[in-house]
């Protein structure tokens, strides 16, 4: 099941966004997983990483350019975790019935959901899982990444980004952390061009569960 444990990297291995050509843990760096393992607090609740992770977009409300938008996320999501993001085409649905084993991705509006305001961009997650037999390891079967039209959709394309990178963090399974991270929740004060150390380790991570 390929754990990579490689943690020496040098600027050959940077591809033009700045990131890593493969999977990567830093030293330095902060990240937090939304949910460990019950039988092993020290590892995440993820995603099978042996299977496509499939991605529905709903297109009502969407800035014209969010199919190229996730399809970039998810290359260097590929990338950067292993893990694989596939669309897999256009949604009516607002909500996943759980267990979809899919990532919604659509718009809303402060109008029409109280639980966004103007100071939120966007939110994501994935809260289903199913756990593997006969380890018990849990994984996630489904998530949503839900972005606040009223404010996604006016920022400028490379904040929206790093909103959408970000998102994407918490669907598989990263969490705020503290620091210089494209996952702390104030990260736009960093003046981050892309993920950052503790992002990177976190993502390699989730990309190492075993698979089922
Ligand atoms: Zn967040």
């Amino acid at each position: 099941m390929g754990y990579l444990t490689d943690s020496h990297h040098d600027s050959d291995s940077y591809s033009e966004a700045g990131l890593p050509s493969h999977p990567t843990h830093y030293a330095d760096g902060t990240y937090r997983f939304m949910r460990t393992q019950p039988l092993d607090p020290t590892q995440p609740v993820g995603y099978n990483p042996c299977r496509f992770i499939e991605v529905e977009i709903n297109y009502a409300d969407a800035t014209p350019t969010i199919a190229a938008d996730v399809e970039r996320i998810a290359r260097d999501m590929l990338q950067v975790s292993g893990l694989h993001l596939r669309y897999v085409g256009a949604s009516q649905r607002t909500h996943l019935a759980p267990p979809s084993g899919r990532i919604l991705v659509s718009f809303t509006r402060a109008s029409n959901d109280t639980s966004m305001n103007d100071a939120i961009a966007g939110r994501g997650g994935s809260s289903s899982y199913t756990s593997g037999y006969p380890d018990q390891t849990l994984y996630y079967v489904g998530g949503t990444v839900t972005l606040n039209a009223d404010t996604y959709n006016r920022s400028t394309h490379d904040q929206q980004l790093l909103i959408l990178a970000h998102e994407f963090g918490h669907a598989v399974g990263l969490a705020h952390a503290p620091g210089a991270e494209l996952m702390n929740a104030d990260a736009w004060g960093y003046r981050l061009h892309h993920w950052a150390h503790g992002d990177l380790t976190g993502l390699a991570r989730l990309g190492e569960l075993p698979c089922r």
